[in-house]
């Protein structure tokens, strides 16, 4: 570390002043720089302009602005006094509150700094490196510095160590001080996705919560079964150039399909088909979708009898009788169609995706899965010099290491949040919860499992059971079949067996 290198270690807004100060420290020294700051908000376009100016009129208008950007409306306050209070205007008038950020964040994501950044300064400026170097700085309550105070932690206690630099890594990642990190995964994810939003100019999305989904399902104990890993394939997925999933890029202006056969078009779609059995049944790919019919159609005691009798792991959907016409997922229906038991009729309800602009959601989770491949590859290359130098040793060697051991819980800690997000949108209690984009996740994840399960069932094997982000299949070779499935989805190979701790 080059002896100038300062950590940005605290950020306060002062209200009067309306000026955000930051404080830069290292072992040696430290330096504050203070910047203007006006805390802003961001609204749905959901009135005009005027009509949004002249409520919020109400308030003195000596102390706003309201602008307008390519996703939404941004009212900026003079104070975050003033901004609260905009808001509570907003609340009134519209039914919703708008995601308000506190000041520090704010500034935080306007320049893309966070805590334990690492900077150097330039004529006055500090200038952003980026290094993912330990902080060697100190905390105010503690005689020896942060380096010294972990390593001590680190003989006495490894857990605590280990959890310690964990909320460094949280505090670096959400662009919070470490002391305001959320306890639970669920407030962390929400922290995250309203920095997606602010960074990207954007409201919340309307609240629409009935939903599709569903992961009531208990995972059923079965000899031999393998555990296949799929929470890195789902965040890629949403992704271009697969998906493109978005809040702003789902059922776009630009690119309506004409057919279900398109190539933008969403497996959430829904169709009109007509049965060409009698009495018949079927296995949905939607979980959630056949608890919903079982729960709201009649006859439930016909399917609940038919999944005793059969061992069904799934409930039914049925019973329908010959030239019966029912709303399907397009994923169900194709699928019906291909056995022979369905013809699909000209109504649809069709789904789709952007083929023109990339939504801001897919944008920012390539940019974290960036992060977290490169941040990998230099775990492994440290890994293999450290092997190389100091054999046998290299483990112990690098335990000890406090920039190895912030980078290994960065890379941890950043991956685990990347790989949620997919099940997070899905959850009608996050704030971010759109009905569209949740059944349009749920309908890609089923049919991708489907045809895994198809590719499963000719090499032998089969699938007993599939729920958030874990299939649980019956195979002898599970990785040669992860590998044959990438190929024939061409996407990276990123599903494989879990490898459970040995007892
Ligand atoms: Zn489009």
């Amino acid at each position: 570390m080059t002896p100038n290198t300062l950590h940005l270690t605290k950020a306060h807004y002062f209200e009067e002043k309306r000026r955000i100060v930051l404080e830069f420290s290292n072992n040696k020294e430290k330096r504050t720089k203070s910047f203007p700051l006006f805390p802003s908000f961001f609204l749905e376009k959901k009135m005009p302009l005027r009509e949004l100016s002249s409520i919020l009129s109400n308030y003195n208008p000596q102390k706003f602005k309201v602008r307008e950007k390519s996703n939404a409306f941004q009212v900026t306050a003079s104070t975050f006094k003033d901004l609260k209070c905009l808001a509570n205007l907003c609340l009134e008038a519209f039914g919703q509150r708008p995601s308000l950020i506190e000041p520090e964040r704010q500034f935080l994501l306007e320049r893309d700094w966070s805590y334990f950044d690492s900077f150097c300064f330039f004529q006055g400026e500090p200038v952003k490196s980026n290094k993912d170097a330990f902080p060697d700085t100190r905390i105010e309550s503690i005689a020896e510095t942060l380096p010294e105070t972990i390593k001590q932690l680190l003989t006495q206690n490894r857990k605590t160590a280990h959890s310690f630099i964990q909320s460094m890594a949280l505090s670096r990642i959400l662009k919070l001080p470490v002391e305001s990190i959320p306890g639970n995964s669920f407030l962390q994810l929400e922290t995250l996705l309203e920095n997606i939003f602010f960074k990207n100019n954007s409201a919340l999305p309307k609240n629409n919560r009935e939903t599709i989904s569903s992961e009531t399902s208990k995972s059923p104990k079965c000899f031999g079964m393998i555990e296949m890993d799929f929470s890195q394939l789902w965040p890629l997925l949403l992704t271009r150039p697969f998906y493109n999933l978005g809040f702003d890029s789902i059922d776009c202006g630009c690119c309506k399909p004409s057919s279900v056969f398109e190539r933008n078009i969403l497996p959430s779609s829904t169709v009109v088909g007509s049965f060409l059995s009698e009495a018949f049944y079927f296995e949905s790919i939607m979980p959630g979708y056949a608890e919903e019919f079982h729960s709201k159609s009649f006859l439930k005691e016909n399917r609940a009898r038919l999944k005793k009798e059969f061992y069904l792991n799934y409930i039914p959907v049925g019973p329908f009788h010959r030239k019966q016409k029912a709303e399907l997922f397009l994923c169900d229906a194709l699928n019906l169609c291909k056995k022979r038991k369905l013809e699909l009729m000209d109504e649809a309800k069709l789904h789709w995706f952007c083929l023109k602009r990339e939504s801001f959601l897919s944008a920012e989770l390539r940019k974290m899965n960036h992060y977290v491949v490169s941040l990998s590859k230099r775990l492994a290359e440290e890994e293999k010099n450290a092997l190389q130098k100091y054999r046998l040793l290299a483990n112990n060697i690098l335990s000890e290491n406090l920039d190895f051991l912030f980078k290994k819980l960065l890379h941890q800690t950043a991956k685990q949040l990347y790989c949620s997000i997919p099940l997070h949108l899905t959850n009608p209690k996050s704030s971010f919860f759109s009905k569209e984009l949740a059944n349009s996740i749920e309908a890609i994840k089923a049919s991708t499992l489907q045809r895994f399960s198809e590719l499963l069932e000719k090499r032998n094997g089969r699938m007993i059971h599939a729920e958030k982000a874990v299939a649980f299949i019956k195979t002898t070779e599970p990785m040669s079949l992860a590998k044959e499935f990438s190929e024939r989805e061409k996407i990276p190979l990123l599903i494989s067996p879990i490898k459970k701790p040995r007892h």
